[in-house]
């Protein structure tokens, strides 16, 4: 237990309705994949993320409930029913098998979150292409590493963004189409591109879901490793049947909740958890354009009656920031169960929900791999503040030493791993099945991170177990980072750390030392700011640079983050314990 903050007792958390998991032992003890498979619609065992979303809602009793609730960045409000959701897909199905998509292709998104994006998504799906959502704040050169990376065939974008995709498609040789979505900015569109509004409204509202199996690809994120460019986890349809158990046992779906998810699609949480698990439990989600602001948030939870919310330890404490005052000026009473997830939620975090929503904020965990979540605190069991929680049911994780032998005394910290076999687990980095096999280990999944178990199966966070960078939750490779820097004519070498900070978690920090005849001026890091953040975007782009004269380097010439962290945080040098391992 984290000192000064006791457990939250269950009678403490406020419920609202009757948990969906009402015995986590049992359901523990009885947990077969087999009867959640039952609950979704796998005619002749196949399955489409696509259908259980949306067909066989719009098919059946849901076809007249709201799907999604869109909101706009200027506030306009968009409805669309699941009988909606079917034929917009249904035509975007259609309209990308015109413009030569075909099952396999890759097919990259980079759009703000319209509904075109949630459309293209579902339509890519159908017609079993990969999709593969980017962050519209990436600038070019991550735009072009994840795109080379799985030989993109297709960019779905918006005219705004677009100029990030011209700037590197010469460096493309597998980009044959880019579509951009120019209805709404009602933009004209180059001859050498495909409009949106050419291909899509005139398309036949029906289309035939290519047949795809439990194993066949559906969608791909990329994550950062810390040595080289970023990975493709690609995930198969069988994903589905995860996002549609969690959502029902940890995020407690009921059907007449209004749900929110506040992560972009760019990140796999803003997939499993804003696409695909309220769908496929047919829900009612909203989805809001725009970005972070208190008053913005807490207005869009009063105005659709958000029941259910999903967000993130940095969001968390920029609203604590914000003021209690702020979140109780608004009427909050329509929600009834919080959740957070991407970096550790301090014990602060999960109290300072009852302050401001009378209820507990309920952290989880889980990473681009793992596809759907692992580790949860769920409304039927006590929350410690501070724990990520205990395995989902149907999950076995553990904590694990070096040679990968499980370490079940309580409270020894080793590397947080889970037994292989559940539906969402990536299936493979794309085009490096050697990476992909490098992480697993005596029969598990070694998931990058450090932790401790509890003598009651709580879980704790206790750090990376490598230089990847977590930054408000989007984890950042430094080497991607170095890359760009060295680009610039100024810079010799470069390193780059995760600082730490109140809000972000970490920041991206990076020192750099210069090429003869440069100056370590107030101009120069002028010009070494915006080149990071035109090459990378502000999502990526370093928030410090520091000219040093040497960067310590290994023996071999590797460069020391850590000794670099340790001189940053005024740590011993010498005493590397409580820093990463390289
Ligand atoms: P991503 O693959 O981008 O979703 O990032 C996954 C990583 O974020 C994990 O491996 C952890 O390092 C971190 N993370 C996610 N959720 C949590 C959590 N609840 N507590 C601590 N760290 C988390």
């Amino acid at each position: 237990m984290v000192a000064g903050y006791s457990e939250i007792a269950k009678d403490m958390q406020a419920l609202k309705a009757h948990p969906n998991i009402d015995d986590y032992e049992s359901q523990r003890e009885n947990w077969n994949w087999d009867s959640i498979w039952a609950e979704l619609d796998t005619p002749n065992g196949l399955i489409n993320q696509a259908h259980e979303c949306i067909d066989r809602h719009a098919l059946g009793e849901r076809a007249e409930k709201l799907a999604m609730i869109w909101q706009s960045a200027s506030g306009e409000i968009e409805n669309y029913t699941y009988a909606d959701m079917k034929r917009e897909t249904d035509k975007v199905a259609n309209a990308f098998r015109s413009a030569g998509i075909e099952k396999a292709d890759r097919v990259f998104f980079l759009s703000d979150r319209i509904p075109e994006l949630y459309f293209g998504v579902f339509g890519a799906l159908k017609l079993g292409a990969i999709a593969a959502p980017l962050f519209s704040a990436f600038g070019p050169e991550p735009i072009k590493e994840r795109v080379q990376r799985a030989e993109g065939k297709v960019i779905v974008t918006t005219p705004k963004l677009l100029a990030k995709v011209n700037a590197v498609r010469d460096e493309l040789p597998s980009l044959e189409t880019v579509i951009v979505i120019d209805h709404r900015e009602g933009t004209e569109v180059d001859d050498r591109d495909v409009a949106w509004s050419a291909i899509v409204p005139n398309a036949s509202e029906e289309f035939t879901i290519e047949q795809t199996g439990a194993e066949d690809w559906s969608i791909m994120h990329f994550t950062s490793g810390t040595t080289g460019l970023p990975k493709g986890a690609a995930h198969v349809h069988n994903t589905v049947v995860s996002h549609y158990a969690t959502g029902k046992y940890v995020l407690d779906f009921h059907d007449d909740d209004i749900y929110w998810c506040t992560a972009d699609p760019g990140w796999v949480t803003g997939t499993s958890y804003g696409m695909f698990a309220p769908w496929s439990n047919g829900i009612t989600q909203v989805i809001d354009e725009g970005g972070y602001s208190a008053r913005r948030w807490y207005e869009t939870i009063t105005k659709h009656q958000v029941t259910v919310w999903y967000t993130a330890p940095t969001a968390i404490r920029l609203l604590m920031k914000a003021g209690t005052d702020v979140a109780r000026s608004h009427d909050l009473s329509s929600l009834r169960y919080v959740m957070s997830v991407g970096e550790p939620l301090n014990p602060e975090g999960v109290v300072w929900g009852l302050e401001a929503f009378d209820l507990a904020i309920h952290d989880n965990w889980w990473q681009t791999e793992t596809g759907a979540i692992m580790i949860a605190n769920y409304p039927v069991m006590p929350i410690r503040p501070g724990s990520m929680g205990r395995p989902f049911p149907g999950i076995h994780a553990a904590i694990i030493d070096d040679e990968g032998n499980e370490l079940t005394t309580p409270m020894i910290e080793g590397q947080l791993a889970v037994k292989p076999g559940w539906p969402s687990m990536f299936r493979t980095y794309w085009n490096d099945q050697e990476r992909y096999d490098s992480r697993f280990k005596n029969g598990w999944y070694l998931t990058g991170d450090k932790a401790k178990r509890d003598e009651d199966g709580y879980f704790w966070f206790v750090g990376r177990d490598d230089d990847v960078i977590n930054t408000a939750g989007h984890l950042v490779s430094p080497f991607e980072v170095e890359s760009a820097l060295i680009e610039h004519e100024a810079v010799a070498e470069a390193g780059v750390i995760g600082k730490p900070d109140d809000v972000a978690m970490e920041i991206v920090k990076a020192f750099v030392t210069l090429n003869d005849g440069f100056a370590n001026t107030r101009e120069l890091l002028r010009s070494l700011n915006n080149h990071c953040r035109t090459r990378l975007g502000p999502a990526v782009a370093p928030r410090e640079i520091d000219v040093i004269d040497i960067l310590p380097k290994t023996r071999s010439g590797k460069i020391m983050r850590r000794l670099l962290k340790a001189r940053e945080l005024g740590l011993p040098e010498g005493d590397t314990s409580t820093l990463e391992e390289d």
